[in-house]
């Protein structure tokens, strides 16, 4: 689970999060939507502490960290691990294969040995659909590809949670799909997620709980199909109508 109370983040003067607080329950998927600039990254970023908020608490299963006390690195250490996280820019290693991405922070982050590492390598690559990649390279497989490789690299490392920053924006639709199916098949597994979509069709059918934020706020959250429907605020009918 997640659970964030009272989460601030302020960049000088810019108040960017303004005391949020949100709960994500195990096997839960949480859809995060609004406009450009209305803190959804920087709330995600948070979650695993990639921002330092600047008040808040945040606990991710079981592991929690006050923003005003001083973060021990032993709770830092164990927040990240249980945390696996998914950019709009892949990320992978250049000069590595599939495989080597996928083995290389199992074996330094968790100590599994080579062997152990790729017999996980290699079920998760079949798992999103790639086990012929394995010694490809990430140049030469496609977005969506290299898409999914980042997700078998995350759940790699066993984490308790998923975060996705809008993991579909940078692909073409068609190959935004594959990436999407995969993430449906991991929520349909019971992993808790938080994802942050400008895929509307996402956040409505497969997402149980829809955040809108606006303006480092939470506009209006609640059940996906009743807030699509019927939004009862209007920045987020301001936005559904801007984007659907
Ligand atoms: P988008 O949909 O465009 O990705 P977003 O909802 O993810 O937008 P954020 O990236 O979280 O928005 O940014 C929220 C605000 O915080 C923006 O005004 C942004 O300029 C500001 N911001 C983000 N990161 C920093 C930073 N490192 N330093 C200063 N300001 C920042
Ligand atoms: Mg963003």
């Amino acid at each position: 689970a997640i659970r964030l109370d009272g989460v601030e983040k302020r960049f000088g003067d810019h108040l960017v999060l303004k005391r949020i607080s949100l709960e994500v329950q195990p096997g839960q998927v949480v859809a995060l939507i609004g406009p450009s600039g209305a803190g959804k990254s920087t709330l995600l970023r948070c979650i695993n502490l990639l921002e330092r908020p600047t008040a808040g608490t945040i606990t991710v299963d079981g592991v929690t960290v006050h923003a005003d006390h001083e973060i021990k690195e032993r709770d830092l250490a164990a927040l990240r691990s249980r945390v696996g996280m998914v950019f709009q820019s892949f990320n992978l290693f250049p000069h590595m294969t599939a495989l080597r991405n996928i083995t290389l922070p199992q074996q330094r982050v968790l100590g599994r040995s080579k062997a152990e590492a790729e017999a996980r390598a290699r079920a998760l690559l079949s798992r999103v659909g790639l086990a012929d990649k394995a010694d490809q390279y990430p140049a030469r497989c496609s977005g969506g590809q290299q898409q999914r490789i980042a997700i078998a690299r995350a759940l790699a490392l066993d984490p308790k949670v998923m975060l996705f920053d809008e993991p579909t924006s940078a692909l073409d639709p068609e190959v935004g799909l594959e990436v999407l199916k995969v993430m449906r098949e991991l929520a349909d597994e019971g992993m808790t997620m938080a994802v942050v979509t400008h895929e509307m069709q996402f956040a409505r059918d497969v997402s149980d709980h829809l955040v809108v934020m606006g303006d480092g706020d939470i506009i209006e959250e609640g059940d996906p199909h009743q807030i699509f429907a019927d939004p009862q605020q209007a920045r987020t009918r301001q936005f559904l109508r801007a984007v659907l």
